[in-house]
This record gives structure tokens, C-alpha cells and sequence, in this order.
């Protein structure tokens, strides 16, 4: 076999030696590699895991086991009783376990059983995607138990229908954005469906992160305190994709103590999972000079072509919907030059199919007449694939959740399987397949978000008051002590009035959820139009719209690709054409930051590692065009307003004479610090739910504040939203695994493998790659001396 002399592991070799279906297609792709290569990083059989099932809760009576019954559900699983007889017994519970293990049982039967047994109980169920909500209400309807009223109340709900939801369903069906616009400011239409309310479901929890997290953990608060109002205290019950500490993140969400359920108890075919880096490129050179590696896309176009021919049914995942037009091109190119007939069985999807389509390609996947399907993440939800031989994840999808989502495609029926992950060119994928342990161990990622954040409990607290006016236990429950000075702002500010009774909105006939964006920055969004259509594409936060959707920007929206005409930022307007030209841009920005307030500074000699509130103030300054080869075609001054930011950062810094014993000469300073904070913020997403876009940095051989060479990473949101607290309570194993990633990349002086960074303002220079090593060895050292 050509190209493997880094199968050296000993798991490697058995797994490559075995007679499963996996390591077959494995042994396959591999033999398909050029001579001299040795892509595949680790290779493991994750082997099969039965089932344990277990009897029915007594307490569920025959009329709602039967229909489970009729469907195949003999015995339920071990995790789904689990979470059920805690839910039935009143307390909250998540249930936090692998793709397809069916979470959605735990909160069914406990739901259904009150429902069908108490006629005066409700529930409601939130999702964070429409497209989600009206599947699962689909199966409670498809149940047909007796007594259970379900129906959907979201913005699609015809008006007269709304009334009759009110009124009649006892279990509804809804989204965080309906529940903040349409159901709590009204809540004396609901006061009959409130005060009965039993339970609350939140699937999918580990999508609230961030700053919609934080926005819907006040939401929760909200509505806690609005049926308690009623005389409610419903139990809630979540479920979650496998996530570290399930039960922390859900008590932030719901501000109540909540209990998890992790052990999945659902069977599990065997899977051989083979993580796989492309080698660097002879021929092509990078920003700067540096080395660039052959693409996700054309690595995984080679491996379909592969799989296809092996007689694999096969799916692989790309970034973009070019990304997957391009895989599925460059896989039908490699087969029609063995059979023309085989190239017509690769296709591309994308988002925006319809039903029907979708349909179609399911059933062409599902009879053979479709071996191979490049896709964009259109398909994690809403489609039903399953049991496939083979799936080929291009580029880390950003969490461990979709990552196992999509790979949870292949071998699902039980059978044996295949699943690649190639690394694209990021220091995230280079510590992932050099580091196996990390995708297939424990999770390291927590879900992040913080209800603290006074940008969001501001508007929250206006929204409450103008609820049900707000007392000092309301002000208490919903933000502690934090949203104690912002009320008094609030009344500074005439939007609440202090009286006896508490606080009260000021504006009765003016209420203020309509002004509250949950998912975006609660800023006015810049709004995306199609010149030429006037078609509205949808919105940017108006904070990242300067580097994002600048005048020249190519921006993918939903997987298109649109070139952007015009930006005005005054009127929160960007027009756009769809154009999908072959280069992308990147914006360059010149940015500082300032210490408003050191929190916490903890010493280790030479070394001290901080946590406070920032000031950042940023100018996007123009843009390079560049080839998806990682050449730069052209730099493009731009002339855009400054930008400054009131967030949360995490800091270190180290004396000079540190540096200088760590054989760091000053004129090496800012390129080994800079080097250092790019890669860190690159793995960030390891320990905390976040993508690089979600945070920020800057690095300084002197700052003014600290007195010293300093490494800022900063929330990218306004207030922050948990990620700079989550960096420094995991700061050794987050700042042990920036300093592997980078030693473990092969490139000598820095790549976008391991330092360079697709959104530097900088245009990646000064960058050090060893000097960012010697940095980080210091500052570890002096961790691990306490
Ligand atoms: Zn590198
Ligand atoms: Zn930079």
C-alpha cells in the first residue's frame, strides 16, 4: 500500500487489516492515494454497541404504549426511561446522547401520559427550527393517543387558527422567537393554557449557545416567571446532542437545577473512522509565501469517486454549496474516465430543494441509482438518510455534535461503516486528526452562553416589566445582582418607573419585544437585498457587517454565493447580485483594545492570566481577493467608519525577561504572540461551542494597560456571551492543545494549517511559528507550576 508510512499505530494496522465493510472502503481510498503520500492521520473501529433496553415505566398506561408498540417500539432504551421517570417525577432533566437514540421518546412519555391522562395538563414544546417542530409534531400526531390535543403555534399559524390553539390544544408546538414575540406579551390570552402548564420541552438545547443562548436562557426566565404568576411551576425536559456537562449548561439555560441522563442506551453498528489530512501542495504557495495544503473538496471529490466504484452508497459533507457542486464535479470527472455510465450516479444538493425533491433523492440514495451525494449541511436536518456505507466529512463542521450528526448517516441499520474526517487547512482539524482522542473521547466542548450579559438582560428586564410589572425576587430571579444596576439604568434611562409596587414599563401602549432580535445583537441588522429582484436574502449583524458584506464582499448566504454592490451602514442596507466568482475576500482591519476592568488576575510568576471586560475598537481598512488555492489575487483599500466594542476577554501576559529566557529575541516578539493568539483562537471551539467568528484577539509585544507583552481573546459580541469566561476556566487545555496543533503541523514556518487565520486584520504578518511554540511552552510551564 502506497502512502501510509504513518500507519504506524498499532490500531491503525489492525484496522486496516480487518474484514469489516469499513476498513474494506478504507483500504480502498487509501490505495486510490498518490505514491508519497501518507494522508491518514488515525484509523479506529468504533465497534458496536447492543442495545439495552428495559421495561415500560409502570405508570405509562396501555393506551400510550400502544401505538410506540405498533411502531416498532417493543422496549424502550435504558436512557430513554431514565429521563422519562425523572421527568414524570417532576424534575428537570436533559438527556444528553448520540445522534439517532431516540432523545425524543424521553419527553413523549411523560408529555403524552399527563396529557392522556389529565385533561386539564398542558405542555409546550420548543425547537430552535421550524423544520424540526413540525416533524416531531408530526409523530405526537401520527401517536393518535386519545386526549392529546398538539398543534403548532409559530409565525407561519394562520390568525383564525391561533385562537383555536389558544383555546384547545393542550400541547403546543413553538420556537423561542414566537414564545418572546407572540405568547408572553400577550399572556392573559394564554392564562387558561399557562396555569395548567405541566411540562416544558426544549429539544435540541445545545443549539442555544452564545448569544441566542443567553437571549433564550431570559426568555426561560420570562416565562418561569409568568406562570408562576398563574400559580405554574412546570418541569422542564431537555434533550441535547453530546456535549461535556449537559446538566451545567441546561441549569444555565433554565435557571433551575436540573439533573442528565448520558448513558446512551441505544444499539450502534460498528464504524471504522479514519481521520485524514491532506499533504501540502509542491506546487502552490499561500499569503506570504506559506505552504497550502490540497483542499478538503478535492481530497474528498478523489475518495467519492473511490467509494462509488467500490459500490458504496456514500455521502460526503462540504462548507459551501459551490464546495459540494465542485466535490460532486471532481468526483464524476475521476469515474467518467473509468465508466461514463458511473459519473451519472454522483449529484450535488443543496438547500432550497423542495419536498419533492428531496424525496427523490432520497429514494435514488435509497434503491442504488445514486451512489455518491456531495452535500452542504442542508442535509443534517430534515432529510431521512440513513444506513449509508460510507460518509466523507470535509472540514470539521465546528462542533462534535454535527460532526457525529453527520456521520450518524452511515451504518445506522446497524451494519458496518465508513467515515472520514480530512482536515481543511485550520488549526482546529490539524489538533482533531492529530489528536483522536478528541473527536471519539469525552466531549471537551461545553455549551456556552451567559444570561448575565447586560446587553441582553437589559431588553429582557423592559420585556418583563412591560409583563407583569417587576419585583426586587423577579429582578433577582432573572439576573441576580447584574440586573440590579441595569434596571436602575433602565430607570435612568425613563424606560422603566420606580413604584411601590416594583418596576413598571413606562410606554404601556408601546411594547418593546418587537425592537429585541433573540438570534442576532439586538442592534438594528443590516438587511441583504437583491438589486436587481429587490428580493430581501435576509440579515448580518449590523457588528460584523463592515468585514462581512463590504462593498466588493463575496458573501455566502445559505450556501449561494452573492457579490456585494453597495454597503450603507446608516440605513442598515446591503445590496447584493448573486455572482459566484472563484476567488473569496478577506477583510483587513486594524484593531485595539483597552482593559475597562480586571476581574480576576491570577499570578504564576512571570505569567499572569486574566478575565475582565474590555473595549476593542476595530476599522476594517480593505480586503484581499484570493484563490481557493490560498493565492492572493489583489488588495483593495476600503474606507469604513471605526467600530468599538464593550465585551469580555480572557489575557495573559508575560514579563519581558520570560520571553527573553524562553530564547525569544524582541524583534521575534510580536510575530511569536500573534502567532500564539491566532492559533488559540482557532481552537477555541475545543472547550467552548463557538466558531472563530464568535470571538476576536489581539496581541502586543507592549500593551499600555497591562505593562507587557499581552495575548488577548475576546467575545466578538457586544457584552459578551460566555466564550472569554469558558477560555479561562479551560485555559490549560485549551492553550495545551493551541500548542499542539501547532508543533503537530508539518509546515515549517506557519500555515493556515496552524497560524494563519482566514479573518487576520493583519494580513497574517508578523507570524512566528516557532517563537509561538517557545510562548506557549512558557506560559504552560508556569501553569503547571501552579
Ligand atoms: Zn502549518
Ligand atoms: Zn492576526
Amino acid at each position: 500500500m502506497s502512502g501510509s508510512e504513518r500507519v504506524g499505530l498499532s490500531g491503525d494496522v489492525e484496522v486496516l487489516s480487518g474484514e469489516t465493510r469499513g476498513a474494506q472502503l478504507l483500504r480502498r481510498v487509501l490505495a486510490g492515494t498518490p505514491s508519497g503520500e501518507s494522508p491518514l492521520t488515525h484509523a479506529e473501529i468504533v465497534p458496536a454497541r447492543d442495545g439495552r433496553t428495559t421495561g415500560w415505566p409502570e405508570w405509562v398506561p396501555e393506551a400510550v404504549r400502544a401505538p410506540f408498540l405498533a411502531r416498532g417500539v417493543e422496549r424502550p432504551w435504558g436512557h430513554q426511561v431514565a429521563a422519562a421517570e425523572h421527568a414524570w417525577a417532576g424534575e428537570h432533566v436533559v438527556v444528553s446522547t448520540g445522534t439517532a437514540s431516540g432523545k425524543s421518546l424521553a419527553y413523549q412519555l411523560p408529555v403524552i401520559t399527563r396529557l392522556h391522562t389529565d385533561p386539564r395538563a398542558t405542555a409546550l414544546y420548543l425547537s430552535p427550527t421550524k423544520a424540526l417542530g413540525a416533524d416531531q409534531l408530526r409523530t405526537v400526531h401520527d401517536l393518535r393517543v386519545d386526549g392529546v390535543r398538539a398543534a403548532s403555534y409559530d409565525g407561519d399559524t394562520p390568525i383564525p387558527e391561533r385562537d383555536w390553539v389558544r383555546q384547545h390544544a393542550n400541547w403546543v408546538f413553538t420556537n423561542p422567537d414566537m414564545l418572546h414575540r407572540g405568547v408572553l406579551p400577550r399572556h392573559g390570552r394564554w392564562t387558561t393554557f399557562l396555569r395548567r402548564l405541566r411540562y416544558v420541552v426544549i429539544d435540541e438545547c445545545h443549539s442555544y449557545r452564545g448569544l441566542f443562548g443567553s437571549h433564550v436562557a431570559l426568555l426561560m426566565r420570562r416565562l418561569r416567571r409568568v406562570c408562576a404568576r398563574y400559580g405554574a411551576h412546570p418541569t422542564f425536559v431537555l434533550a441535547s446532542a453530546t456535549v461535556s456537562e449537559p446538566a451545567a449548561s441546561a441549569s444555565v439555560l433554565t435557571g433551575l437545577d436540573v439533573v442528565e441522563v448520558t448513558d446512551d442506551g441505544s444499539p450502534r453498528g460498528a464504524r471504522a473512522v479514519a481521520l485524514w489530512e491532506p499533504p501540502l501542495l509542491d506546487e502552490v504557495t499561500g499569503e506570504n509565501g506559506a505552504p497550502v495544503r490540497r483542499s478538503a473538496g478535492a481530497e474528498t471529490a478523489r475518495m467519492l469517486a473511490d467509494l462509488v466504484l467500490e459500490g458504496a452508497r456514500s455521502l460526503a459533507f462540504v462548507r459551501s454549496r459551490r464546495g459540494a457542486e465542485l466535490t460532486a464535479l471532481g468526483a464524476r470527472r475521476v469515474l467518467s474516465e473509468v465508466d461514463p455510465a458511473l459519473a451519472s450516479q454522483v449529484a450535488a444538493y443543496r438547500a432550497g430543494y423542495l419536498p419533492e425533491e428531496r424525496r427523490e433523492l432520497e429514494q435514488a440514495l435509497l434503491t442504488g441509482a445514486l451512489r455518491g451525494v456531495a452535500t452542504t449541511n442542508a442535509l443534517e436536518l430534515g432529510v431521512d438518510i440513513a444506513g449509508l456505507d460510507a460518509v466523507v466529512v470535509a472540514g470539521f463542521p465546528g462542533t462534535r455534535a454535527s460532526f457525529w450528526q453527520q456521520a450518524g448517516r452511515a451504518g445506522r441499520s446497524g451494519d458496518d461503516a465508513l467515515v472520514v474526517l480530512v482536515a481543511r487547512d485550520d488549526p482546529l482539524d490539524t489538533y482533531l486528526v492529530h489528536h483522536p482522542q478528541a473527536m471519539l473521547g469525552a466531549p471537551l466542548e461545553r455549551c456556552v452562553l451567559d444570561p448575565t450579559n447586560p446587553y441582553v438582560l437589559a431588553p429582557h428586564l423592559a420585556c418583563a416589566a412591560s409583563e407583569i410589572p417587576l419585583t426586587r425576587e423577579d429582578v433577582s430571579l432573572l439576573g441576580g445582582d447584574a440586573a440590579l444596576s441595569v434596571v436602575d439604568d433602565l430607570v435612568a434611562e425613563g424606560l422603566l418607573r420606580r413604584r411601590r409596587g416594583g418596576w413598571f414599563w413606562s410606554h404601556p401602549t408601546d411594547r418593546p419585544h418587537a425592537g429585541v432580535d433573540i438570534r442576532g445583537s439586538g442592534g438594528e441588522q443590516v438587511v441583504l437585498v437583491e438589486s436587481e429582484t429587490g428580493r430581501m436574502l435576509g440579515t448580518v449583524d449590523p457588528g460584523t457587517a463592515p468585514a462581512t458584506v463590504h462593498p466588493g464582499a463575496v458573501h455566502l448566504h445559505q450556501g449561494e454565493s452573492y457579490v456585494v454592490d453597495t454597503l450603507d451602514l446608516d440605513e442598515g442596507l446591503a445590496h447584493v447580485h448573486a455572482e459566484d466568482p472563484e476567488w473569496t475576500t478577506q477583510a483587513r482591519t486594524v484593531i485595539d483594545i483597552s482593559v475597562e476592568e480586571t476581574e480576576q488576575c491570577a499570578g504564576f510568576g512571570e505569567l499572569q492570566v486574566c478575565l475582565g471586560s474590555v473595549e476593542v475598537t476595530e476599522q476594517v481598512v480593505g480586503y484581499l481577493r484570493k484563490l481557493p488555492s490560498g493565492r492572493v489575487l489583489d488588495s483593495t483599500p476600503l474606507d469604513m467608519p471605526a467600530r468599538s466594542l464593550r465585551t469580555r476577554a480572557v489575557w495573559y501576559t508575560l514579563t519581558e525577561s520570560a520571553l527573553l529566557r524562553a530564547g525569544l529575541e524582541p524583534a521575534q516578539w510580536p510575530g511569536a504572540l500573534h502567532a500564539a493568539e491566532h492559533a488559540a483562537i482557532g481552537l477555541l471551539p475545543l472547550v467552548a461551542t463557538c466558531d472563530r467568528w464568535d470571538i476576536g484577539g489581539v496581541s502586543t509585544a507592549l500593551h499600555p494597560d497591562t505593562g507587557h507583552p499581552t495575548v488577548f481573546v475576546h467575545d466578538g459580541h457586544p457584552g459578551g456571551a460566555g466564550f472569554a469566561d469558558r477560555a479561562h476556566e479551560a485555559l490549560r487545555e485549551w492553550l495545551a492543545a493551541t500548542r499542539a496543533a501547532i508543533s503537530d503541523c508539518e509546515c515549517p514556518s506557519g500555515c493556515p494549517s496552524c497560524v494563519q487565520s482566514p479573518k487576520c486584520g493583519n494580513g497574517n504578518d508578523p507570524l512566528d511559528k516557532a517563537g509561538a511554540i517557545l510562548v506557549l511552552d512558557a506560559v504552560l510551564g508556569r501553569l503547571a507550576e501552579g
